[in-house]
């Protein structure tokens, strides 16, 4: 028996009667994940999930890093497995923990005991390992209350597990446990962090890109589908959706008022958006909207935008500064990506005085001329499928 990794279900184990399906989802989304680095048997029992490595030539490094990112996980640690016997549990603890050991000044030993048929009660169990790793390390204090080590020891069913302090895991909920959803998916900094928020609570996500080719460049597609390949880790794989775009905004360039272009194409996008979620059983659009970022995202504005959309537009960072944005951006790892230079192909046809505050009735009326039905049919019929794994 080795090293192997526990890690414990985060909300998951709030859901009550739902909690099998949940632990399900999650450990199948675990095993998906998985599978590059060797065989792991993956098994949960009690809200806790173990992961035990079949080979020696399992990367067991590289699995804990990408556990990291697998949302329904709320901490998670390594942990050397034992044979359920307190000298044996000593010793390897001993031996597991032991520059953990050396570097503390003091510590205490935390049990757990699943195993009622254990002979030791948990208390008991508690005292005889510290006594024997304070015989081991007579350099470490006992301290029950601020100790620097906690060396924890859980007794399960088929065996003791030992292991240090456990790290935060991804947190949020078990991606496919919340449906599906399309995500508006732009090159910018925004809206890879409104996926990766809706992933976190559950959501399985269809990526949307409007793409206006020759105005925006290849380029400017490659760098979303690097930032699709920088969500897979935490969103599973992905299908994303290229949507030519370009008639659409030449067409409103030529047969709307220039003040109105802006939200217009959003319109627009809100349409396709939402022909693609039915199409792909989803019962959301997402946008990286931030309430007066910019012209198209007042109040007003959002209004006239949701107008066209079927089903209900979640904007996770609706409330949040820039500030918050780039932090969470910068820790998924998307921020840099982000930051590229590409042309956004909101801004290939920017009003220059767009109107912040529109009227609905005068939106509608903006965009009488456009023939809006054959545009969105043409633009979904052009789309391009691009699949990215891990
Ligand atoms: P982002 O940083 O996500 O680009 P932004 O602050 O630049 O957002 P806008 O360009 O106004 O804001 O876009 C608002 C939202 O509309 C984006 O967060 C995204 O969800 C969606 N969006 C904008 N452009 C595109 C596009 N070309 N393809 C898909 N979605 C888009
Ligand atoms: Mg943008």
């Amino acid at each position: 028996m080795t090293d192997m990794i526990l890690l414990k279900e985060g909300e998951v184990v709030l859901k009550g009667l739902n909690k099998r399906s949940f632990e399900q989802k999650l450990t199948s989304n675990i095993r998906r994940r998985l599978k590059r680095f060797g065989p792991f048997a993956v098994t949960a029992n009690q809200s806790v999930i173990y992961v035990e490595p079949q080979s020696g030539d399992c990367d067991t490094d590289g699995a804990f890093e990408a556990l990291g990112k697998v949302f329904g996980i709320m901490t998670m640690t390594r942990a050397a497995a034992c044979e359920k016997d307190p000298a044996a549990i000593a010793a390897k603890a001993a031996e597991y923990l032991r520059e953990d050991l050396l570097a503390a000044k003091s510590f205490k030993v935390e049990s757990r005991r699943g195993d009622k048929g254990f002979p030791l009660t948990s208390v008991q169990l508690s005292q005889y390992v510290g006594g024997q790793l304070h015989d081991a390390f007579p350099h470490l204090t006992a301290d029950m209350h601020t100790p620097e080590l906690t060396v924890h020891l859980e007794v399960r069913d088929r065996a003791a597990y030992i292991h240090g302090a456990p790290v935060p895991g991804a947190g949020g909920l078990p991606v496919g446990t919340a449906g599906s959803a399309v995500s508006l998916l732009s090159g910018g900094i925004d809206s890879p962090v409104s996926t990766w928020m809706m992933a976190k609570r559950g959501m399985r996500i269809i990526p949307v890109h409007f793409f206006s080719f020759p105005y925006t460049s290849e380029l400017a597609k490659e760098k979303v589908l690097d930032l699709a390949k920088l969500l897979v880790p935490w969103c599973g794989r992905m299908n994303v959706q290229v949507v030519p775009f370009t008639h659409i905004q030449e067409e409103i360039r030529a047969k709307c008022p220039e003040d109105y272009f802006t939200i217009i194409m959003r319109r627009m996008m809100m349409r396709i958006a939402s022909a693609v979620a039915a199409d792909n059983n989803c019962g959301a659009l997402i946008t990286g909207e931030s309430l007066g970022q910019v012209a198209s995202q007042t109040m007003e504005a959002m209004a006239a935008t949701e107008d066209c959309a079927d089903v209900p537009v979640l904007r996770p960072l609706v409330g949040m500064d820039k500030a918050e944005v780039i932090s969470i951006a910068r820790r998924i790892g998307t921020f840099e990506t982000s930051i590229l230079p590409y042309e956004d192909c909101c801004t290939v046809f920017t009003p220059r005085h767009p109107c912040t505050h529109p009227k609905l009735r005068k939106v509608r009326e903006a965009e009488k001329d456009l023939d809006v039905e054959p545009l969105v049919a043409e633009a979904l019929a052009g789309i391009e499928f691009v699949k990215i794994g891990y």
